[in-house]
């Protein structure tokens, strides 16, 4: 595993992230995202007791990415990523959506969709922030709930939850 291009380090969006340790150039596989193989099964049964590292990697397996040989764990969500996670022939790669310096803080978007979305609240700090951890394709979405949570916080302060 080529681990050279990223560096782990605390991060200023959540506790521990990945860092661009070189430049890199937009379209570059950055990192693979590794694990072992696991069942359907064995999937549901690691996401219900909190494992948040499963990687769907086709219909049959996901992988398991809470390992210590996986860096790529610490990747760390953004609504403005420069990133994208990328299934190439049945591996995972992080791949680079525009040019990177080193230093800076990798980052792709997690890709949760409408049902997961709303237990994600993001703190990516981007100005294009969305205010959850949600596919670019549900944005809007996004926006107007949590503007209706606003809302909601503003009639009673008292129930506020955001
Ligand atoms: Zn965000």
């Amino acid at each position: 595993m080529d681990a050279s291009k990223v560096r782990v380090d605390r991060s200023g969006i959540h506790a521990t992230g990945c860092f661009a340790a070189c430049d890199i150039r937009q379209g570059e596989k950055v990192i693979q995202y590794v694990g072992p193989k696991i069942s359907k099964a064995e999937s549901l049964r690691e996401c219900e007791g909190g494992n948040v590292y499963i990687f769907t990697l086709n219909d049959e397996v996901d992988i398991n990415g809470n390992v210590e040989w996986n860096p790529a764990r610490y990747i760390n969500h953004s609504c403005e990523a420069n990133c994208e996670s990328e299934n190439d022939e049945d591996e995972i790669w992080i791949q680079a959506v525009r040019d990177i310096k080193a230093g800076e803080e990798l980052t792709y978007n997690y890709g949760f969709d409408l049902d997961e979305y709303k237990d994600y609240p993001c703190l990516c700090g981007s100005t294009q922030c969305v205010g959850y951890m949600v596919a670019a394709e549900f944005f809007d979405h996004a926006r107007k709930y949590r503007a209706e949570q606003r809302q909601l916080a503003a009639a009673n302060p008292e129930a506020a939850t955001v």
